[in-house]
């Protein structure tokens, strides 16, 4: 036996073990000082009243022999489906049944889709990036190449025609950086891919928390996408998903390449090695999409729009340059007096007991940069911005 020695090329992370082991050292030197989290990329709100009354009924569905369900179909029952379908209608998309799949999240589908992808294939990420796109990669043996984000581009590379890629991922309003392509910006990147043959796996684990018309909500908004493109959403964050698990990923029927299908191979590898999402989740998920649910959950999408304003506001005031916080849960800033990511990590636990992520966790671009997030609770976060506008202010 052997093992797949391309783990060992793994970078280690130590990012989040990092911050977590500081915050306790401080804590335990510091007991009465509290410490507010403004790393965190979780939700905090509550499901949504018509979610769970859909996910008690799907209980009690299975409590009965004429509405039990067993095995479901591997690509999600045709009642979450026709949501999603309506879901992307009204941005003027039009997706066929069979091009939307269940997932139980983004982050495993956005691995998984590898698999009907060469070994032999060059991989575009971003600097920074979310860190699943590079080691999912590297897990297989792909090369992995960069493009740069810097503030020189507001952290939103663009293509370039001199370098050759075959699967590029965008991720859009971005982890970490806040920062969103508009439509014309991902209609650029749809015209590379397609005169280069290249996929694009679009992330718009996101979108919810898009409000300008000019942004893009999905890469389907442009042109020639549906031969270039795979999109994996989630309602994670849309919904407050993260610990019941619900997305989906479209995989358009006109992407194919050499003779092959991009959804018929999707759809191949579903049914070999995935069974399902829980019909119950789905009732759930499908609950998100009705009017009750869409305007509960745009209650709660409300809370973090508020305190991403707050954070950004803050910024503004204290004349600290950053991206995101208007269409995204996270405000990415420059750390102000020069620091480096983790000097501003230090100066803010210290000072104020203010947790964030060092951009330099992200990518090497990332260095001097930091990620405030959103999904704290107002109180947490205005108090946050408080402490931060007393430590700045001049
Ligand atoms: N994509 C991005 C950019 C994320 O930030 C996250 C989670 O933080 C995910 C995907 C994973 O989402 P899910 O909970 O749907 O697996």
């Amino acid at each position: 036996m052997q093992f797949n020695t391309h783990f060992n090329d793994i970078a280690q992370s130590y990012l989040f073990s990092t911050v977590a082991q500081k915050v306790a050292a401080y804590q335990a030197a510091n007991p009465g000082k509290q410490v507010l989290r403004l790393g965190i990329g979780d939700v905090t709100l509550p499901l949504a009243p018509a979610v769970i009354a859909a996910l008690h009924s799907a209980v009690d569905d299975m409590s009965r022999r004429e509405t039990f369900r067993g095995y479901g179909p591997e690509q999600g029952y045709d009642f979450l489906r026709e949501a999603v379908r309506g879901y992307y209608a009204e941005r003027g998309v039009e997706l066929l049944p069979d091009e939307i799949f269940i997932s139980d999240g983004a982050k495993s589908d956005l691995g998984n889709i590898l698999d009907i992808f060469s070994d032999a294939n060059t991989v575009l990420v971003t600097d920074p990036v979310y860190p699943v796109y590079v080691d999912t990669n590297v897990m297989a043996g792909r090369k992995v190449i960069y493009a740069d984000a810097n503030e020189g581009n507001g952290f939103l590379p663009m293509p370039d025609y001199s370098v050759d890629a075959d699967i590029v991922y965008l991720c859009s309003p971005n982890n970490p950086t806040g920062a969103a392509y508009t439509v014309a910006q991902v209609q650029e990147w749809v015209d590379y891919a397609n005169a280069k043959g290249a996929v694009i796996l679009y992330d718009a684990a996101y979108e919810c928390f898009v409000t300008d018309d000019s942004l893009a909500r999905t890469i389907f908004q442009a042109k020639g996408a549906k031969t270039c493109a795979i999109e994996f959403c989630s309602l994670s964050k849309t919904a407050g998903f993260t610990g019941t698990r619900c997305g989906y990923t479209v995989v358009p029927k006109a992407l194919q390449r050499g003779g092959m299908s991009a959804n018929a191979m999707w759809l191949r590898r579903q049914t070999t090695k995935f069974n399902g999402v829980p019909y119950i989740i789905q009732r759930g998920a499908a609950a998100v999409f009705t009017p009750e649910g869409r305007s509960q959950i745009q209650a709660n999408l409300a809370v973090y729009q508020g305190n991403a304003k707050l954070i950004a506001d803050c910024m503004d005031s204290l004349g600290i340059w950053y991206t995101g916080g208007k269409n995204s849960p996270y405000i990415w800033l420059r750390c102000p007096g020069g620091m480096d990511s983790w000097q501003f990590f230090d100066h803010l636990l210290q000072n104020i007991q203010v947790v964030g992520t060092p951009g330099v966790g992200f990518g090497a671009n990332g260095e001097g940069y930091f990620r405030l997030t959103a999904f704290g609770s107002p109180e947490v976060t205005r108090e946050a911005v408080a402490r931060l506008k007393a430590l700045f202010a001049k």
